[in-house]
């Protein structure tokens, strides 16, 4: 007889599946009080028992589920749940538990509302890094044993109490757990689905799990196997129910017709077989890997997404102007680089090289015979250093010209009409030039320049359009205006003192040509044939001789030219052609206005940056309790990180694409407005720009989606399924 007792003890202590060693539980208040919430609790439990916990509120109840749940490791003493004593896991290991070992059902249902009824209970399962099919199957399988699975598509709103409770429970089902913690799971349920959810707690109990649930009712705690009271922290009474039937619900003739008459809620299947769940409970499968894959991440991030799709299209828009100007900016550098050099490409003479004196200040640098002579020479030894057949010449191939800057030369031009004839000149009649060309070797469709001709070789001026422009209608080729050159310095020696000459360079020449084809198009430019201006200057000064400011070279073929130019790029003192020169100095704006367009993206993207961590940090504020459910079913902090940085990662990319799309439109914006306004629209699109765009609004938001992903990863799940 002893001897029986004995292993009956011994037997029972095999058996059990919980054992709960002197708990104690405190909560911090402050720094320095707490509040005692358990006493000393010795507690064991067996697998196959249905467990009702019963107690006023405010007795521990939900404070004592929470410890055997995992979701608060914060206590003394121990709990030893499947072989694990809950007090030495760490972290990763409490997740996996949780996962694992207990599934959790919840009062208030506590599904994800963005989620369909399938996803909330797979997403246990996604948990777990199992086959998409696989996980459908099974979640379609448990929701068909609480007697659901013709609403799986459905999402929870559009549930009564008592089926998202079931979907609760499915949920808690759905990783074959062996202890089951309801907290009040009928409490706020009316009496007939108070009883479906019962009869579905009882079947998951005799099915040899361990299932403890929390409730107020006399009722409920009638139908379990053993009744726990818990009174002010401490355990007041724990007495096994005698009238507990493996197989039947105790309830009383009235309630199962009133059951009966209300079962057109259930499918079918489930009215049909009331030992469904023992018989057709998943087999134990291998330990699954516990790991949420980024596609699943990602999926759930979508769903998350599309459930406040206006917010983040609004934010996706905000960020999208910081991208678009960014963008825009990209095809406005690009384009004028690509103008500037296309222009230069188009409208420079490969055969010519073209050297002037770098000026300094506002000077007029000019060649003297001894200058050129030194230069010739010079130029001469480098040619034949670097084994170039090709010899200056001054009587063969060296030509003048006078190339003028006026802004950066102590000289002024002005180009006028006498529009209505009276002899006198008033301001409307007059232009200032801005250069001053001679031989245009640039302008040379028809290769004026080799052929030893130009335009304006008997005499005359070409003009840029903007002359033509200013004069009106009334101008027109053939008429002859009166070109002024006042020169501040003496431009017939090469220095630079000031002229003792006050009078000016008065021309009267005919328009010959109108010139559009140079990159100071834009501007007003004359060009005038330099013999003939040194001609005139002559005539004009009494016989003083005109010094050339440019010297052309006309070789052979462009390897020559390269050549020289490569050389005038090693003297200090010399530069190329103005267009050169021109296309530095616009090089130079552009980087300033490529800097400004820099920062001003820059500014835009820090904004939305700030934004979408604004954003996002709401986003974990609003769905502390979603997160609190993720953790109850055993998401890793990993996971929780994981599912916040996906819809960074979401937000990026949709923003990028809003980018791309507002970038497009501002593109046609302002090249419509360019073309009208100047003509030209320097903007060029390279394909590469679209992943430049993307990548940055990527990069951004991932950044500043990590602060809010940390937050919410560090939630404590007890709290976050507390918030309301
Ligand atoms: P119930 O039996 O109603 O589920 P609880 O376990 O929720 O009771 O709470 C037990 C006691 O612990 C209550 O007095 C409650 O005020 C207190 N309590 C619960 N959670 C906290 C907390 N986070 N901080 C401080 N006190 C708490
Ligand atoms: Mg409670």
């Amino acid at each position: 007889m002893e001897k029986n007792v004995s292993q009956d003890i011994q037997k029972e202590n095999e058996e059990y599946i919980l054992k709960i060693e002197n708990v104690n539980k405190k909560y911090k208040i402050t720094n320095k009080s707490y509040f005692q919430a358990l006493y000393s609790i010795n507690v064991t439990f067996k697998k196959g028992e249905l467990v009702s916990i019963i107690g006023e509120s405010g007795s521990g109840k939900s404070t004592l589920m929470n410890l055997i749940g995992g979701l608060d490791s914060d206590f003394e003493g121990n709990i030893i749940a499947c072989g694990k004593n809950l007090n030495t896991l760490s972290d990763k290991e409490l997740d996996k538990y949780r996962k694992d070992n207990v599934g959790f059902v919840f009062q208030s249902f506590n599904l994800i509302s963005h989620l369909s009824i399938l996803d909330n209970v797979t997403l246990a399962l996604t948990l777990s890094n199992i086959s998409e099919k696989e996980k459908v199957r099974r979640a379609t399988e448990m929701l068909k044993l609480v007697g659901l699975s013709s609403q799986i598509k459905k999402k929870p709103t559009q549930l009564s109490g008592g089926q998202k409770q079931r979907v609760a429970i499915a949920r808690a089902l759905i990783n074959n757990p062996d202890i089951i913690i309801a907290d009040e799971p009928t409490g706020a349920l009316d009496t007939t689905t108070t009883l479906q959810i019962l009869k579905i707690l009882k079947e998951i109990a005799d099915s040899g799990k361990l299932v403890i649930m929390v409730t107020h009712s006399e009722k409920v705690a009638a139908i379990s196997s053993r009744v726990v009271e818990i009174s002010d922290g401490r355990i007041t009474s724990d007495h096994p129910n005698k009238n507990y039937d493996k197989n039947k619900l105790n309830l009383s003739e009235e309630e199962i017709e009133f059951l009966k008459s209300n079962t057109n809620e259930i499918d079918e299947e489930y009215s049909k077989d009331d030992n469904i769940i023992e018989e057709k409970s998943p087999k134990k499968t291998r330990k699954l890997k516990q790991n949420l894959s980024y596609l699943s991440a990602i999926r759930l991030s979508f769903h998350n997404m599309w459930a406040s799709k206006i917010k983040n299209f609004l934010m996706a828009f905000g960020v999208a102007i910081g991208i678009g100007s960014l963008l825009l900016m990209l095809c406005f550098s690009s384009g004028i680089t690509d103008y500037i050099s296309n222009t230069m490409e188009n409208y420079s003479n490969p055969k010519i090289a073209t050297i002037k004196s770098r000026s300094e200040g506002n000077s007029l640098n000019t060649f003297t015979e001894e200058d050129i002579a030194t230069l010739t020479n010079e130029i001469n030894n480098y040619l034949a250093e670097n084994n170039s057949d090709f010899e200056v010449d001054e009587n063969e191939n060296l030509y003048y010209g006078f190339e003028v800057i006026t802004m950066t030369a102590n000289l002024t031009a002005t180009i006028s009409y006498d529009l209505n004839d009276d002899g006198d000149i008033t301001q409307d009649e007059y232009l200032n030039i801005t250069y001053l060309y001679t031989t245009p070797p640039y302008y040379n469709e028809d290769n004026l320049w080799e052929d030893g001709e130009m335009s304006t070789a008997d005499g005359g001026i070409m003009v840029s359009p903007a002359i033509v422009e200013f004069f009106g209608d009334i101008y027109s080729i053939g008429k002859t205006v009166t070109l002024t050159i006042n020169v501040n310095t003496d431009i017939s020696s090469g220095t630079q003192t000031p002229s003792s000459r006050q009078s000016p360079i008065v021309l009267y020449e005919p328009i010959t040509a109108i010139v559009d084809t140079s990159v100071m198009s834009m501007f007003p430019v004359v060009y005038i044939d330099y013999k003939h201006l040194a001609a005139e200057y002559s005539r004009l000064t009494g016989g003083e001789t005109l010094s050339p400011t440019t010297l052309y070279i006309r070789t052979p073929d462009s390897e020559t030219t390269d050549l020289i130019n490569k050389y005038i790029a090693t003297r200090n003192d010399l530069t190329g052609s103005i267009e050169e020169s021109l296309a530095g100095m616009f090089n130079e704006m552009m980087d300033t206005i490529g800097t400004s367009l820099i920062i001003i993206s820059m500014i835009s993207l820090v904004v939305s940056a700030i934004m979408i961590l604004v954003v996002m940090y709401m986003s974990v504020t609003e769905r502390t309790k979603e997160i609190g459910v993720l953790k109850s079913i055993g998401a890793r902090k990993k996971d929780i990180k994981r599912i916040f940085t996906s819809e960074s990662f979401l937000v990026g990319l949709l923003s990028g694409i809003c980018g791309l799309i507002f970038g497009g439109i501002l593109y046609l914006i302002v090249y419509l407005v360019l073309i009208n306004l100047i003509g030209i629209a320097p903007l060029s699109f390279k394909w590469y720009y679209i992943f430049i765009a993307l990548g940055v609004s990527t990069v951004i938001s991932i950044l500043s989606g990590l602060w809010p992903a940390s937050k919410a990863a560090r939630l404590d799940p007890v709290e976050a399924l507390r918030r309301e």
